[in-house]
């Protein structure tokens, strides 16, 4: 029988998406081009994704994993000196993530897809979305060799930075501030900095970049250097293998050649162009971009697993509400792209302010105060044990991917931001190049329309006010 739903790929955004429909019933075809466990970057993830696997239903599988337990970040950015997001402290005992290995995470998540009665097939590659007009109606794919069409209803792309749909709409854009290149690889032994929330990730700055330091189970420490590409050019000229680059960058911080003295370099070294892009548009008829392949953000903030899973949570939910006739395609469609450009335009404006190192963590977090456009309160009295909302109780919120998932929930819908405020929001260097957006205001999604996100009994959109007169 033909699915309702095809996914291409079977990242996080994938396997959230696809379980999450079929667990409200829906038959889905899922397709992964490699065979997993396979390698995967972006080991830090926010504690916005364990709510996320919680209503996958895959918690248990991913606590018996014994992965190291994160509980917030460290940062040694700029001028200051050390500064902690503990997030246990801040929003309670159940506002933790995980430092995962991303080959095993990945396939534990995709093998719980399966269970939910996802179809996966591996080795399956994704060779374009058929279209009829400007409907998705399915996609051809290849698999051992044989070429094959599967009609569906929906189409949801979660090829991560592969992007089947940008490629296919040339839609996708590079935004220049961030033309940055990571190096990274693992030591055996290490330690983090004094003060580090448990479990939590540090972030040092260079005056050329930052760096990662990534606590992984086993005492394995994952270590990493991002900067300009030209300065990784220039620099990559000096060495005559990665292997000889990456432990000489590490040995120009004193802060992280300190914590890996104790550790042994494990030899390979990986190197990627982490630019970031977006597409034009996140959805249209038919079809929804989730996770990296609708955009990506310079992983400064490890957002992009949150990112992956929140938007493929709201896609997911979006083909569930239009399946039934609770909202109209096009307002589920305007839904998706509000929320899911909100999330990436705050994170956006988030780390832009951060690549100006002098500007300090009081400004840092006096903008997230703003992005969190006076909801910031009440997320707050909901998040925070707290009644005053300490400094850095925003730009946690909003770090930690909750914001997110309270914007999504809120009950009566939230406005899109506006990418003219998004912009004015960030350094002037960063306001050159304002995101590409393709809604206004009061266009695409019409905030009186109170449309909110629901997970029980299932999940969907549901509607707090009848819906604005047609103008
Ligand atoms: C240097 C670096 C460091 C990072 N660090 C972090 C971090 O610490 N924390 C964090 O949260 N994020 C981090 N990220 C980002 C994170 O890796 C991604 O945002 C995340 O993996 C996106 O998930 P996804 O499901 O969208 O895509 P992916 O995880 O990339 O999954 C896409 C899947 O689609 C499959 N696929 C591709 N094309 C096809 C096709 N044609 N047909 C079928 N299948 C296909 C691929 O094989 C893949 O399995 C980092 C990124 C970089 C570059």
């Amino acid at each position: 029988m033909a699915p309702d739903v095809v996914v291409i790929g079977g990242g996080p955004g994938g396997a959230v998406s696809s379980a999450l429909l079929a667990r409200a019933g829906a038959r889905v075809l899922l397709l992964e081009r490699d065979s997993f466990p396979r390698y995967h970057v972006g080991e830090s993830i926010s504690s916005s994704c364990r709510a996320i696997i919680d209503l996958v239903g895959a918690r248990e599988k991913i606590e018996s994993r014994g992965y190291v337990v994160k509980e917030g970040l460290l940062l040694r950015w700029g001028a200051e000196r050390d500064w902690t997001i503990n997030w246990p402290d801040l929003f309670g005992d159940e506002v933790r993530a995980w430092q995962v290995d991303r080959a095993d995470f990945d396939d534990v998540m995709l093998k719980h897809a399966a269970e939910q009665g996802v179809e996966v097939v591996h080795g399956a590659q994704a060779k374009r979305v058929l279209f009829d007009g400007d409907r998705a109606v399915g996609v051809e794919w290849t698999h051992g060799g044989r070429t094959r069409e599967t009609a569906a209803g929906s189409v949801v792309d979660a090829s991560g930075r592969a992007g089947v749909l940008a490629r296919h709409f040339r839609n996708r854009r590079q935004h220049d501030v961030f033309r940055n290149v990571a190096v990274w690889g693992y030591y055996q032994g290490g330690s983090l900095l004094p003060g580090t929330p448990r479990g939590g990730i540090n972030v040092i700055s260079s005056p050329d970049g930052w760096y990662w330091v990534i606590p992984l189970s086993g005492g394995v420490h994952s270590v990493g250097f991002v900067t300009h590409q030209d300065n990784f050019l220039a620099r990559r000229s000096e060495f005559s293998s990665l292997e000889e680059m990456l432990p000489t960058l590490v040995g120009e911080s004193e802060t992280v050649a300190e914590l890996v003295a104790g550790g042994g370099f494990q030899g390979k070294v990986r190197v990627e162009q982490d630019f970031s892009y977006s597409a034009d548009g996140f959805c249209g008829p038919g079809y929804f971009m989730a996770g990296d392949s609708a955009c990506f953000l310079d992983p400064l903030l490890s957002t992009g697993v949150h990112l992956a899973m929140y938007s493929g949570m709201l896609a997911a939910a979006s083909i569930l509400s239009t399946r039934e006739g609770e909202v109209a395609e096009h307002e589920a469609l305007a839904f998706y792209e509000s929320l899911y450009r909100n999330a990436y335009g705050r994170l956006f404006s988030m780390v832009a302010g951060f690549y100006e190192q002098y500007r300090g963590k009081a400004s840092y977090f006096w903008l997230a105060q703003r992005l969190a456009r006076g909801q910031y309160p009440e997320l707050m009295r909901r998040r925070s044990r707290s009644e005053e909302a300490p400094p850095d109780a925003a730009f946690a919120s909003l770090t930690s991917g909750l914001t997110d998932l309270d914007d999504a929930t809120r009950v009566g819908g939230t406005a899109p931001l506006d990418a003219k405020v998004l912009a004015a929001e960030v350094a002037a260097g960063a306001a050159d190049q304002p995101i590409p957006v393709r809604m206004g205001l009061n266009d695409l999604y019409d905030a009186t329309s109170g449309l909110y996100l629901v997970t029980a009994p299932r999940l969907g959109i549901a509607r707090a006010a009848a819906p604005a007169p047609t103008r």
